[in-house]
């Protein structure tokens, strides 16, 4: 009998290499396997609450069942979906008469979520301890942003600020980051970093404008010695909360604290933002990540190997880094899905069976480059409304989620 946990982490690998990172990690997050009757061809699948239950039976039950077959073999033709934390999971009575495995409640979160891997220090702030510099491989495309990165992080403050790095995504950029949070902070246990993605400074922001928190928000990131921000493209639009950030900017800049930025596009792309922001932006250093050259991918996937415990042929590494060019969470995706597939087949790797398992994610179109344009029709067509209302200032509460989308 096969372990529905390990074929739902097969699952949820095939899943990851089809969905954008925002749509798995949104939807895929939290859910587990909790029983499969091969008999009956029918799962059932854990997922935390009644929107993400009526999501999956409408938008993703065809690809969920596609891709246990191809992961598992069996005929699973239906599948339930039970509202269930994984705590509860595991005290849940399992009904009599079917061929299952409890998760037990046991089941590693996905890699996407960083909880488990949160650096721990009461001065550090949205750390993740699984990025560091030792396991930043560094090459043509990435050299100039790593240095500068280091640099900073060991003297904070002083010689690069604000560091901007910025780069397409899946370029290692929030990598780097945290990096820069973990060695600063090994140097010097008492200084206080914080890193915060620009979505959640804005959501916070919102809360606190709401809740009236706003002393304790600004003392907050006003008290950082490092700060660390990824992704300020998403400061475009945000009138009220850029002006916050300005600030907060100001301050820390005047007293020779450590910003770092991250974006997808340099500074100067940034247009919609405030020119005063943007000048900041380029006051200190700005550092580009390209994707690294095929050696450098190479060596990746190799070390990804050795942290996993896992040992892939050369020649196999070599295919899947030549093969995959457009970031390196797809490069990550694809030996993920590779070493599930052995896990579950119990086979020795051999660079055929590699080919296949990659077939349709090297010929999957939706890989192709997707303009903001193509998305904004896609969003538009999948919430029924049109394309000059998604675009346009009509505050109707019916357009606000697709927008925000
Ligand atoms: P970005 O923030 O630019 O979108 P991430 O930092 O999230 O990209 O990187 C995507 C994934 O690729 C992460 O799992 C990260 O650890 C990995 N990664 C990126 N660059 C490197 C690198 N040079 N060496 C090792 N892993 C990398
Ligand atoms: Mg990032």
């Amino acid at each position: 009998m096969t372990d529905p946990q390990k074929i739902w982490q097969g699952v949820l690998g095939e899943l990851e290499l089809i969905l954008s990172k925002a749509n798995f990690t949104t939807w895929f997050k939290n859910t587990f396997i909790i029983s499969i009757d091969e008999e009956k061809g029918e799962a059932v699948i854990g997922v935390p609450n009644a929107f993400t239950k009526s999501w999956m039976e409408e938008k993703y039950n065809a690809a969920i069942i596609k891709a246990m077959a191809n992961v598992s073999g069996n005929n699973v033709s239906s599948i339930l979906y039970q509202i269930q934390t994984l705590k509860s999971a595991s005290h849940q009575h399992i009904p009599a008469g079917r061929l299952q495995q409890q998760t037990g409640g046991a089941l590693e979160p996905l890699q996407t979520s960083n909880k488990t891997q949160e650096y721990e220090a009461p001065n550090a702030y949205g750390l993740s301890k699984r990025y560091t510099f030792s396991n930043f491989i560094v090459g043509a495309g990435n050299q100039l942003a790593h240095s500068a990165s280091c640099a900073v992080a060991e003297e904070p403050g002083i010689r690069y600020n604000p560091l901007f790095l910025y780069g397409d995504v899946g370029l290692g950029k929030t990598h780097l980051m945290h990096a820069i949070g973990i060695a600063a902070l090994s140097r010097n246990p008492s200084s206080r970093v914080i890193y915060i993605n620009f979505e959640k400074f804005t959501n916070d922001y919102v809360a606190a404008a709401r809740k009236g928190g706003f002393d304790a928000f600004r003392e907050h990131y006003r008290s950082a010695d490092i700060l660390l921000v990824d992704d300020v493209q998403f400061m475009i639009d945000k009138e009220k909360t850029q002006e916050e950030f300005f600030n907060t900017f100001e301050v820390l800049h005047h007293n020779e604290k450590q910003i770092v930025i991250t974006s997808d596009r340099p500074p100067k792309a940034l247009i919609e933002l405030e020119d005063r922001m943007i000048s900041r932006f380029e006051w200190g250093m700005i550092a580009d990540i390209k994707m690294p050259d095929q050696e450098t991918r190479r060596a990746i996937l190799e070390n990804k190997c050795k942290e996993r415990g896992f040992s892939l042929d050369p020649e196999i590494i070599a295919y899947i880094a030549e093969n995959i060019k457009n970031n390196i969470r797809e490069l990550e995706g694809a030996l993920n899905k590779t070493i599930a597939w052995y896990e579950l087949n119990h086979k020795t790797p051999s660079l055929s069976s590699v080919r296949e398992i990659l077939l349709n994610v090297l010929a999957d179109p939706a890989r192709k480059y997707l303009s903001p344009r193509r998305i904004i029709e896609a969003v538009a067509e999948f919430y029924d409304v049109s394309l000059p209302d998604i675009t346009g200032q009509c505050r109707k509460r019916e357009l606000v989620l697709p927008r925000q989308i």
